[in-house]
């Protein structure tokens, strides 16, 4: 797995994180897909076909994204609950990895 939070890269297109609602920053996102037959998956490499949704990471954003609904709101539907737990995973394992 490569690692994508490398310093410097200039790929920084204009991505808002669905639990903060601030930009994307420095410290990257973890970017959840849900492709056109409707079912989700998390994308750490961001390069997924299908409508994405960005969460900072940072487990607050995700614990906002959770208690506001905001990935629901964000694709029009539900959002199994196995994807939060992908994304505690994904998060968990980029904190450690940048410690
Ligand atoms: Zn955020």
């Amino acid at each position: 797995m490569q690692n994508i939070s490398v310093k410097g890269v200039k790929r920084v297109p204009q991505r808002k994180c669905v639990g903060c609602g601030e930009m994307i920053g420095k410290k990257g996102a973890v970017r959840v897909v849900r492709d056109k037959d409707g079912s989700f998956s998390v994308d750490p490499t961001g390069k997924k076909n299908g409508r994405g949704a960005y969460i900072c990471n940072d487990s607050k954003c995700l614990g906002l994204a959770k208690k506001g609904k905001r990935l629901e709101r964000s694709f029009k539907c539900q959002v199994p609950a196995s994807i939060y737990e992908e994304l505690e995973k994904e998060i968990d394992k980029e904190l450690t990895e940048n410690q």
